[in-house]
């Protein structure tokens, strides 16, 4: 190519953003499509009242891939946006009283293990290890390299192998941990990634070493902040962003994309196009009239999709220093609890909840002497439980209220002055989430690296997937890692090739 060549994003979620510095930074012209009023997709911000509403991302984990970004574009990320720490890292709550602070400092954090079960300090210790070699493995080395073909996978299968990535993250846990309450505060990270810890591989466990090696954090102002700031440096590099510009069609001759249509008529040609959209959406919508986007499409239907999320995001008149900005809550049930929520057919009668109280870290999302939160319920996506959601939410909304009333905030109801519900309908229509899932395909052993959608797709050769259904999966880690592999192939395949890590 002799001049500069143009690359498409479609979708500014954090993976968009994140591939569409790098390709700007390293040479491609670059315009960023998104369907919504703002930038950040899951990590969209509501404005109710005064209040300042994270819609989806709060746990900032591995800074060092955000810094990157700035980094290798030349500039300092505290320019743009700040990070603040997070300590503890969550609070975990069960109902018969049992509270456990996941610290990132060993001593405080053996302690809690020693007075719950002496006999497990030893065994937490072996996890962590395991937990280590799995990140230096499957995160460190693997997690921003494109698994384009299936050499690509043998050559890993000794280290998988090795690591017994064939068992799930709670059996790996069990094996070194015995206490049930511990099993199950070091089992439940695959939930954030969209994943169950009973039939995640127990690479998942490296979640545990990752947020030991450099911490939870939050952003000043809220993930939208963060957001704020990549759109920021996006732009800077000379970078265009279009809101409100749906993309609905790929434009195709013989192997090639050769542009896109809006929506609304606007049309384009580019070189190269990435789409961050849900992997679904791009093949059997985007591509509908094309016999790749129709077989992929068939192909993705037979596909297993992560659970889906209901979350309440409500304001109070009333400050609650006693709560922590994490708090996880666990229900009556696990085991059999996770299993309702990936199998159906229903909505489970109970629920485990997350608990966002981002006022306790940054008082300024909300008006003064008042306090911002959401909270969080993971359910069945729309595949798996037929739920009306219209005429439920609204109900199972006053269940949670309820819980969390009689539980951990007293008087809530009394106190409420601002209040927004999401629920799965909204992944799938805002969003354009198959079957409504949260986190896109479960991310389980043979649907991981080579088994997932690839980043640059097979036939079409200038069409590359990033974001949470392609490699290594969902995440803020995850999808800034999935930009990493594309653009690298992006930037190879345009002769663009710069060191960028
Ligand atoms: C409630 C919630 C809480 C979470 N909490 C955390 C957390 O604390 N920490 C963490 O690391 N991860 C968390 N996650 C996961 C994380 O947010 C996601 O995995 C990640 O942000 C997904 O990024 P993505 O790049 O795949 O893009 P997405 O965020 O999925 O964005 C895709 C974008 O594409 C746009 N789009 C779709 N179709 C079109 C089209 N046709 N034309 C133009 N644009 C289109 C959408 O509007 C959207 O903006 C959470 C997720 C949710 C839902």
């Amino acid at each position: 190519m002799n001049s500069t060549p143009r690359a498409a994003v479609i979708g500014s979620g954090f993976g968009g953003l994140a591939l569409a510095i790098r390709l700007q930074a390293g040479g491609y012209q670059t315009t960023l499509l998104e369907k919504r009023d703002k930038p950040g997709g899951r990590a969209y911000v509501y404005h109710d009242q005064g209040f300042v509403f994270d819609g989806g991302p709060t746990v900032i984990t591995d800074p060092s891939a955000l810094e990157q970004l700035f980094t290798l574009a030349g500039r300092s990320m505290r320019d743009y946006v700040e990070l603040l720490p997070v300590d503890p890292m969550y609070r975990l709550c069960w109902e018969d009283g049992t509270v456990f602070d996941y610290t990132n400092d060993q001593s405080r954090l053996e302690a809690q293990i020693a007075e719950k079960s002496p006999a497990d300090v030893d065994g937490y210790r072996r996890f962590l290890e395991y937990s280590k070699a799995v990140f230096d493995e499957g995160y460190l080395k693997l997690g921003h390299v494109p698994f384009l073909d299936f050499r690509s996978m043998i050559r890993v299968a000794p280290q998988l192998m090795r690591l017994q990535a064939y068992r799930s993250v709670y059996s790996m846990v069990s094996r070194y941990i015995r206490d049930e309450h511990l099993r199950q505060a070091f089992s439940f990270h695959p939930l954030l990634v969209g994943g169950n810890p009973f039939r995640t591989s127990s690479i998942y466990a490296l979640i545990h070493a990752l947020e030991r090696e450099w911490g939870v954090w939050f952003a000043k102002g809220g993930t939208g902040a963060l957001v704020n700031g990549l759109v920021r440096l996006f732009e800077d590099l000379g970078g265009e962003l279009m809101l409100g510009a749906e993309v609905d069609q790929l434009l195709t001759s013989g192997d090639r994309i050769t542009g896109l249509r809006t929506r609304d008529g606007w049309q384009a040609e580019f070189d190269a196009v990435a789409s961050n959209a849900d992997v679904m959406h791009t093949y059997g919508r985007l591509l509908r009239d094309n016999p790749r986007g129709v077989s992929q499409a068939r192909s993705l239907a037979r596909r297993s999709y992560s659970m889906s999320l209901f979350v309440i995001y409500f304001g109070l008149r009333r400050v609650h220093p006693e709560l922590q900005h994490h708090m996880v809550l666990f229900g009556p049930r696990y085991r059999e609890l996770i299993k309702d929520i990936f199998d159906g057919p229903d909505l489970p009668e109970d629920f485990s909840l997350y608990l966002h109280a981002p006022t306790v870290t940054d008082p300024g999302l909300a008006p003064e002497g008042c306090s911002a939160y959401y909270v969080l319920s993971p359910v069945p996506h729309l595949g798996k439980a037929d739920v009306d959601w219209e005429r439920e939410g609204p109900r199972y909304a006053d269940r949670i209220l309820d819980y969390l009333e009689r539980h951990h905030i007293p008087g809530l109801r009394e106190d409420l002055v601002t209040m927004r519900l999401l629920t799965p309908l909204d992944f799938r229509d805002e969003l354009n989430s198959h079957l409504g899932s949260a986190f896109s395909v479960e991310p389980v052993l043979t649907q991981s690296a080579w088994f997932r959608p690839h980043n640059r797709d097979s036939r079409l050769r200038n069409l590359y997937l990033v974001g949470a259904g392609t490699h290594p999966g969902a995440g803020i880690p995850g999808v800034v890692g999935s930009a990493r592999a594309t653009a690298g192939l992006m930037l190879a395949d345009a002769g663009l090739e710069r060191a960028q890590d």
